[in-house]
């Protein structure tokens, strides 16, 4: 479903992502993992058109998608996720979601895409005509994942979703996104809170000064002695 085929990404002279090759297949739950600083977010960032890589291939549904805006990219279904500053606080939670519903395919499922976030994140129901700015850090957050959704997300990309929240939001947070991993959407999840998580997550990779020094399925992880050490700091 995606590809990334030798990725390099720079800011400036920085060389912040390195070589990355990596493969992520439809229906998976993908877990990055990595110490803090080491291009965690700067590896979603440019898959999702928000960074340019310098030389690679991203393949995305078999189209490539490197050189493609963000809202073209996001039109085939790949949606980044991140904190909650990117939702627009002064309108009401409607209001957002329906804005996640701009691109054309979304527009004709708008209706049938609000009822399943209603159905995962009942609060936003009942918070619809609230304005963004009156949520909790953990409502913003589902509101966020919601939004995703609402653009049609074949695949999301979701960084540090539980950052700053308390342990039983967080979890709750955690399981929304094996629910709408279970309904078929993939997921690339950048996450600290690895043992949190790892029940849900099919494959995972340890990205160690912007490049992968582990890739494999979860078995192999929990064998791995330096990824296993990087689990339990987790
Ligand atoms: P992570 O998400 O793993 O914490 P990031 O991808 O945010 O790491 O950052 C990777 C590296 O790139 C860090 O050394 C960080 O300082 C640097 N970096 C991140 N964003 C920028 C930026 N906008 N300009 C310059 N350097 C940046
Ligand atoms: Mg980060």
């Amino acid at each position: 479903m995606l590809e990334l085929r030798n990725i390099n990404t720079f800011y400036g002279e920085f060389h912040a992502i390195r070589d990355i090759s990596l493969k992520v297949s439809g229906g998976d739950l993908f877990l990055v993992v990595g110490p803090n600083g080491h291009g965690k977010s700067t590896l979603l960032k440019t898959i999702c058109g928000l960074l340019r890589p310098a030389s690679g291939q991203i393949i995305f549904d078999g189209k490539p998608i490197a050189m493609l805006p963000t809202d073209k990219i996001v039109e085939m279904g790949l949606v980044y996720v991140a904190e909650d500053r990117h939702l627009f606080p002064q309108l009401t939670v409607m209001q957002n979601l329906k804005l996640g519903a701009y691109n054309v395919h979304a527009r004709g499922k708008e209706k049938e895409n609000l009822d399943y976030v209603f159905q995962l994140f009942p609060i936003l129901r009942e918070f619809c005509d609230r304005e963004a700015s009156t949520l909790s850090g953990g409502e913003a957050r589902m509101l966020t994942l919601a939004r995703g959704i609402m653009s049609c997300a074949k695949f999301l990309a979701i960084d540090e979703p539980s950052f700053g929240l308390a342990p039983i939001v967080r979890n709750e947070v955690f399981n929304r996104i094996n629910d709408i991993n279970g309904n078929g959407i993939t997921v690339l999840l950048v996450e600290q809170n690895v043992t949190h998580v790892l029940d849900f997550v099919d494959r995972v990779c340890l990205l160690e000064d912007g490049r992968i020094v582990f890739g494999g399925d979860k078995k192999e992880a929990l064998l791995n002695d330096h990824v296993k050490e990087v689990f339990l700091g987790g």
